[in-house]
Protein backbone atom coordinates (compact mmCIF):
# COMPACT_ATOMS: atom_id res chain seq x y z
CA UNK A 1 0.00 0.00 0.00
CA UNK A 2 1.07 3.60 -1.12
CA UNK A 3 0.46 6.79 1.35
CA UNK A 4 0.54 10.36 -0.07
CA UNK A 5 2.93 12.04 2.07
CA UNK A 6 4.84 15.20 2.09
CA UNK A 7 8.81 15.47 1.55
CA UNK A 8 9.82 17.36 5.07
CA UNK A 9 12.61 18.62 3.22
CA UNK A 10 11.27 20.19 -0.29
CA UNK A 11 7.80 20.06 0.89
CA UNK A 12 6.87 18.24 -2.44
CA UNK A 13 4.07 15.67 -2.44
CA UNK A 14 4.98 11.96 -3.12
CA UNK A 15 4.28 8.54 -2.65
CA UNK A 16 5.66 6.68 0.27
CA UNK A 17 6.14 2.82 0.21
CA UNK A 18 5.66 2.51 4.34
CA UNK A 19 4.63 4.84 7.15
CA UNK A 20 8.22 5.23 7.22
CA UNK A 21 9.14 7.50 4.41
CA UNK A 22 9.45 11.04 5.13
CA UNK A 23 11.96 11.87 2.10
CA UNK A 24 10.87 11.89 -1.47
CA UNK A 25 14.18 11.30 -2.80
CA UNK A 26 17.83 10.18 -2.24
CA UNK A 27 18.97 13.32 -2.45
CA UNK A 28 16.22 15.20 0.20
CA UNK A 29 17.33 11.91 2.23
CA UNK A 30 21.00 13.03 2.08
CA UNK A 31 20.13 16.68 2.68
CA UNK A 32 18.07 15.96 5.79
CA UNK A 33 20.68 13.55 7.21
CA UNK A 34 23.70 16.08 6.86
CA UNK A 35 21.66 18.92 8.26
CA UNK A 36 21.06 16.50 11.47
CA UNK A 37 24.35 16.11 11.49
CA UNK A 38 26.34 19.52 11.34
CA UNK A 39 27.81 20.75 14.26
CA UNK A 40 25.37 24.24 14.18
CA UNK A 41 22.07 24.52 12.46
CA UNK A 42 22.16 27.32 9.87
CA UNK A 43 21.14 30.87 11.24
CA UNK A 44 21.87 34.01 11.15
CA UNK A 45 23.27 33.93 14.38
CA UNK A 46 26.13 31.59 12.89
CA UNK A 47 26.99 34.23 10.48
CA UNK A 48 26.90 37.19 13.88
CA UNK A 49 29.11 34.49 15.78
CA UNK A 50 31.48 33.79 12.78
CA UNK A 51 32.03 37.94 12.24
CA UNK A 52 32.65 37.98 16.30
CA UNK A 53 35.10 35.62 16.39
CA UNK A 54 37.14 36.81 13.43
CA UNK A 55 37.13 40.80 15.34
CA UNK A 56 38.22 38.68 18.41
CA UNK A 57 40.80 37.04 16.60
CA UNK A 58 41.93 40.32 14.19
CA UNK A 59 42.27 42.74 17.87
CA UNK A 60 43.98 40.05 19.55
CA UNK A 61 47.10 39.44 17.07
CA UNK A 62 47.56 42.84 17.22
CA UNK A 63 47.81 43.09 20.89
CA UNK A 64 49.64 41.10 23.04
CA UNK A 65 52.48 37.91 22.49
CA UNK A 66 50.02 35.85 25.40
CA UNK A 67 46.91 36.25 23.31
CA UNK A 68 49.01 33.92 20.61
CA UNK A 69 47.26 30.56 22.12
CA UNK A 70 43.97 32.42 21.80
CA UNK A 71 44.49 32.96 18.78
CA UNK A 72 45.02 29.58 17.69
CA UNK A 73 41.83 28.40 18.98
CA UNK A 74 39.88 31.34 17.00
CA UNK A 75 41.71 30.07 14.29
CA UNK A 76 39.98 26.92 14.77
CA UNK A 77 36.65 27.95 15.22
CA UNK A 78 36.56 30.08 12.62
CA UNK A 79 38.16 27.67 9.96
CA UNK A 80 35.23 24.95 11.17
CA UNK A 81 32.75 27.43 11.08
CA UNK A 82 33.33 28.50 7.79
CA UNK A 83 33.58 24.71 6.70
CA UNK A 84 29.79 24.01 7.71
CA UNK A 85 28.65 27.68 6.51
CA UNK A 86 30.39 26.16 2.95
CA UNK A 87 28.38 22.78 3.52
CA UNK A 88 24.97 24.89 4.83
CA UNK A 89 25.00 27.29 1.40
CA UNK A 90 25.29 24.19 -0.69
CA UNK A 91 22.43 22.25 0.81
CA UNK A 92 20.95 25.97 0.49
CA UNK A 93 21.60 26.42 -2.97
CA UNK A 94 20.61 23.09 -3.83
CA UNK A 95 17.20 23.12 -1.83
CA UNK A 96 16.14 26.14 -3.87
CA UNK A 97 16.62 24.69 -7.36
ZN1 LIG B 1 12.09 16.03 -1.19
Amino acid sequence: MKLEKQCVVCGNPFFAANNKGTYCSGACRSVAWRKRNLKYAWQEEDLTRLEELQEDYISLQSSHKYAMQKCKEYEIKIGQLQAERKVLNELNMRLMQ
